[in-house]
């Protein structure tokens, strides 16, 4: 159950609860709209707070943020989501993609060998890891292309998340990696409605394909706005229409009933859950 009640916390109580293991991994699938397959999952951080129940990261990461705790939550987040990802590999398919939001906080000297300390520990291919930045705070630092240059050349692969907002710089996408963009939800929501948002969609979609990389939309709700990214020739969606984010072991059984219902009928499916 998610608290009503928000809360200030120190950095103490926050420290504590790494401590104590509160912290743990939500899963939300990618669907790919050509195969209508779940081709990946989005890891999201939670805290299992034992008297609130389980706090979004919105109430907690600004604290990680500022106090300093960032670094180490963010090397747990990556081993943990690695070492989760190997034990999925027997039951999923390729291509399967697991995406960790990463703190521009972390990513500095040494971030190059972190990843691959954590894909090592676990024993995962690079290929099933894509990162994701939001390109204001990561990609906007010059002295950090090649640490995630290194990283790309091993297979790792890169998403520009949340992208349009903020301070989005089309240099960006000329000088980083980036593999992937992520549409942000604030775009996808009006994509029905609003010709405005219909036109950036489908720009922001020719242009990531002119760059080769492929796009995700963020926070698909409707079935009406599933069809409008259909339309747009988006390659993936991500969104509460298919899913919220769950822990590790309803994933997996979200995953095998998607792929028997998608087995057995030739309609794209929408509604599973
Ligand atoms: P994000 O990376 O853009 O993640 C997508 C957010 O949108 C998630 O919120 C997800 O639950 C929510 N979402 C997904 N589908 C829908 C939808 O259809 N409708 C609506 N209204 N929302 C949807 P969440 O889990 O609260 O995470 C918020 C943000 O916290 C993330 O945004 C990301 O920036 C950050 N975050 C989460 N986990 C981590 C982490 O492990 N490390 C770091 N550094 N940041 C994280
Ligand atoms: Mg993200
Ligand atoms: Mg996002
Ligand atoms: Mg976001």
């Amino acid at each position: 159950m998610t608290a009503s009640r928000p809360v200030v916390w120190t950095a103490t109580q926050l420290a504590q609860a790494v401590v104590l293991g509160q912290l743990e991994l939500h899963y939300q699938p990618i669907v790919d709209l050509r195969s209508d397959q779940i081709a990946g999952a989005e890891a999201l951080l939670r805290w299992r707070h034992p008297s609130l129940g389980l706090l979004p990261p919105g109430q907690f990461l600004p604290v990680a943020e500022s106090s300093g705790l960032m670094p180490e939550i963010g090397a747990w987040v990556l081993r943990e989501a690695c070492q989760q990802m190997h034990e999925w590999l027997p039951v999923q398919w390729r291509p399967f993609r697991l995406a960790v939001n990463v703190s521009a906080r972390q990513v500095g000297p040494g971030f190059d060998d972190q990843v691959q300390q954590a894909l090592a520990a676990a024993g995962l291919l690079a290929e099933y890891l894509e990162i994701e930045l939001t390109e204001s705070a990561a990609f906007g630092d010059p002295a950090i292309f090649p640490l995630l240059d290194a990283l790309r050349a091993i297979g790792v692969r890169f998403a520009a998340d949340d992208f349009g907002t903020g301070y989005s710089c089309l240099q960006h996408l000329k000088c980083c990696p980036i593999t992937t963009l992520k549409i942000d939800q604030s775009f996808v929501a009006g994509i029905v409605d609003d010709t405005r948002d219909q036109t950036i969609v489908r720009a922001v979609i020719q242009l990531a394909h002119g760059l080769g990389m492929e796009v995700v939309a963020e926070g698909v709700e409707t079935p009406a706005s599933l069809t409008q990214l259909r339309l747009a020739d988006c390659d993936a969606v991500q969104g509460f229409l298919f899913a919220k984010p769950m822990p590790a072991a309803a994933f997996a059984a979200f995953v095998k009933r998607w792929r028997g219902v998608t087995m057995n009928v030739n309609e794209p499916t929408t509604s599973c859950c």
